[in-house]
């Protein structure tokens, strides 16, 4: 049937919520002036939380999970977009009060997509996904406060997970010196071959925050928040910058003004849902340029549709290596 759509469906139960595999129609996709075939979606930490429920990240039910996807235009109104076009989506509430990508079509405002880059493949775009498109406007962010790789080291925190892992094969491409930090100090080989100069031990961020601690870092990424961006923080060389991008530790800052007000530390928010259309294309198209695709590759796993539960699970419990691509 060519309505059919395969779809993970996410319902309110009494108890919480339930994960149901279903079939939809094209009436149930929502609104939208593009409606797309989906080829790939990937499974990022806040996927992990929206299925598992640990936290309320999907605000109207029933709803098709998945923060992203990547296909190719079935049907258009919209003036930017025809059939056969290939392109990508990144958040604006896909997959929290929009129906995501965990579908084989989504239907969207055009507005919200973003052109496939020509060197790119769908199943390349959603390797990067929007965990390794955050880690861009990461690295965009450093960039903009003139952060240079002659500047220092550039910690990366979370660094075996999504966004640390492709923000290591970015930044070592860019000829940054690039220190990984991980709890899983079993990942070393694969954070040097995507090109980290060095390892550190998590725990080493565990500590209780001194306001000013020895200045190590020139630029740092961080996935992580909470006490290891605190201790982050007061490890920043004068002038520093640091692009903060996530909670995996969690949602507190126990710091104090002291990194910013003594050494001029710039601590710079990513929000990668609602960055504005410009910068997106800007960081998709330094992605194209600056990620080498044999570095994407050996940091991606392909799933299919009925693994993704499970993958949830393993994301949010910290044991997820690079990305997961969800094949539709
Ligand atoms: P992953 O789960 O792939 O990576 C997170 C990594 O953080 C883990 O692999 C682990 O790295 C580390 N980590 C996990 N738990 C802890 C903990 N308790 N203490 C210290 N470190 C921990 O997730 P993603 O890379 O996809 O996302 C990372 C973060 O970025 C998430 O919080 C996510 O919500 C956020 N995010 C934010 C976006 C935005 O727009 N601001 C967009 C995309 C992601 P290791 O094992 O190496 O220590």
């Amino acid at each position: 049937m060519a309505d059919s759509i395969r779809a993970l469906q996410v319902n309110k139960t009494d108890k919480g919520q339930s994960i149901d595999f279903v079939t939809l129609s094209d009436a149930d996709l929502g609104e939208g002036d593009v409606t797309v075939a989906v080829e790939h979606s990937t499974v990022n930490y806040k996927d992990g939380l929206a299925i598992t429920g640990k936290v309320p990240i999907i605000r109207k039910f029933p709803l098709v999970p998945g923060v992203d996807f990547a296909g190719t235009v079935t049907a258009s109104t919209h003036k930017g977009l025809k059939p056969n076009d290939k392109v990508i989506l990144n958040g604006w509430g896909v997959g929290e009060d929009h129906n995501g990508g965990y579908a084989t079509k989504a239907r969207v405002p055009g507005d919200w997509l973003v052109p496939l880059p020509g060197n790119m493949t769908t199943a390349e775009a959603m390797a990067v996904g929007t965990a390794g498109y955050t880690a861009m406007l990461c690295i965009l962010a450093l960039e903009q406060h003139e952060v240079t790789p002659e500047d220092g080291d550039i910690l990366v925190t979370g660094a075996a997970g999504g966004v640390g892992s492709t923000a290591i094969a970015i930044l070592s491409q860019l000829g940054f010196t690039v220190v990984a930090s991980t709890g899983r100090t079993a990942e070393e080989p694969f954070l040097k071959s995507l090109g980290a100069a060095r390892i550190i031990d998590r725990n080493e961020f565990a500590t209780p925050v001194k306001p000013l601690a020895k200045a190590r870092w020139a630029g740092a990424i961080d996935a992580v928040g909470s006490t290891t961006l605190a201790n982050v923080l007061s490890q920043m060389m004068p002038e520093a910058t640091v692009a903060a991008c996530g909670l995996a530790q969690g949602m507190d800052l126990p710091t104090s003004v002291a990194p910013f007000i003594l050494r001029g530390v710039k601590l710079i928010g990513i929000n990668s849902v609602t960055c504005p259309p410009a910068r997106r294309l800007e960081a998709w198209r330094r992605i194209s340029r600056d990620l080498d695709l044999g570095k994407l590759r050996a940091l991606t796993t392909h799933v299919k549709l009925a693994d993704v539960p499970r993958i949830a699970g393993e994301i949010v419990a910290g044991r997820i290596r690079g990305r997961v691509v969800v094949d539709l």
